[in-house]
């Protein structure tokens, strides 16, 4: 039951910070969006996610709705996808206005979605050579993107500052709090560091 509430503890704290995928400094914050007030944040979620994932749930529901429109409009969805595809590339991706950006991610979701159900439906090989086919853009894209994240703090003044940045005060304000709850915690449960 401890190890159970001591799970419960962390989530309850990191989940504030944990899907909003950026630092949230001036520089980053507009990547996630905020739920609560400027001055006492709730939480953060990352803003491509919630995109790419408005975009699955909103194709989901008209493909399935319609499935006829995949059929019949083939053409649209493989030129789309393949706009979309290489517009995100993380070089050219991170030009773009956030609006672009969001709606890439849309697309890349409504993408998504029209592929899960062409695949159920219509053919299975095309979602397996599509799994593979992104898996592999995947890595790509993401070696490039570390590289990018290597850099992405270059110039900041709070860099050779010796406390944490306002990138991750949010973060270390929720981890403290759960240090503290989980150290009463830990006592109130009589665990003794040694068994
Ligand atoms: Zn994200």
């Amino acid at each position: 039951m401890y190890r159970l509430k001591q799970k419960w503890l962390w989530f309850s704290h990191s989940f504030k910070f944990r899907w909003a995928h950026t630092p949230l400094c001036n520089r980053f914050v507009k990547g996630a969006f905020r739920i609560g007030s400027k001055s006492d944040p709730f939480m953060f979620v990352c803003r491509s996610c919630t995109w790419a994932y408005l975009g699955i749930a909103v194709g989901l529901v008209f493909f399935l709705s319609d499935r006829g429109v995949l059929e019949e409009f083939w053409y649209f969805f493989v030129l789309s996808g393949s706009l979309t595809l290489v517009m995100s590339h993380p070089s050219i991706y991170s030009r773009w206005y956030r609006s672009v950006k969001d709606f890439l991610r849309f697309n890349l979701g409504l993408i998504i979605s029209a592929v899960v159900v062409s695949t159920v439906t219509v053919n299975f090989l095309l979602g397996v050579g599509f799994g593979v086919g992104l898996y592999a853009l995947r890595f790509i894209y993401s070696k490039r993107r570390n590289v990018m994240k290597s850099q992405a703090c270059n110039g900041c003044e709070e860099l050779p500052l010796e406390k944490i940045c306002s990138g991750f005060t949010f973060s270390a304000k929720q981890i403290r709090s759960y240090e503290d709850q989980a150290t009463q915690l830990y006592i109130s449960s009589g665990q003794s560091p040694f068994s």
